[in-house]
């Protein structure tokens, strides 16, 4: 039996990151852990199998590299949720709440369908205003948002509680 490692200690954390007393968590040290990388889509996929999900929705840009994982183990198609004026092809676009203020993201118009079921993903959830803009960008489109899972989870910031008050079930791996 292969046994499980602590997800946890292959997370970084950078200190005064991006500004001083900010403490950064830094998945790119799980990511560049053969076996954590592996071990943390396992668990984040299986849930999911079995579900008939249609498409991975990843938020830039870390949720880029967690869904194409996920998609690929699902057999799913993945959909890029980006920041303002970075796709080609016409886009619906959302304001979404920063910590101090607002910005924009977009999805192409026909990322997903209608019916579609679809699994949002990022590496981090704080006060989940990233991922509440996305879970509503991707409504608006038609799609069932069947949940949302993030490696990581700032349980006192909030946003867990956020989305699930807007119907959607939350995974997450590490807090
Ligand atoms: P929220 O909108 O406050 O939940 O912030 C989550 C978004 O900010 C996600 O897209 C994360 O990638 C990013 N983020 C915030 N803090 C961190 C961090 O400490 N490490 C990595 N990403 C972070």
């Amino acid at each position: 039996m292969s046994s499980k490692i602590d997800l946890a200690a292959s997370i970084r954390a950078i200190m005064d990151y991006p500004k001083p007393g900010i403490v950064f968590r830094d998945i790119t040290t799980l990511l560049g852990d053969a076996v954590a990388f592996r071990q943390a889509v396992d668990e984040l996929v299986a849930p999911y199998q079995g579900l008939g999900i249609d498409k991975i929705a990843g938020i830039e840009a870390r949720g880029f590299i967690l869904g194409g994982a996920l998609a690929h183990q699902l057999s799913a198609g993945f959909v890029p949720i980006r920041k303002k004026g970075k796709l080609p092809h016409d886009t619906v676009r959302i304001a979404y709440s920063l910590e101090y203020g607002i910005d924009e993201m977009e999805m192409h118009v026909d990322a997903v369908k209608p019916g579609e079921k679809v699994i949002l993903t990022d590496d981090l959830i704080a006060t989940g205003g990233t991922a509440e803009g996305a879970v509503k960008l991707l409504r608006q489109q038609g799609a069932e948002v069947v949940s949302a899972c993030f490696v990581i989870d700032l349980p006192d910031i909030g946003g867990r509680k956020k989305l699930e008050a807007l119907g959607v079930q939350v995974r997450t791996l590490v807090e």
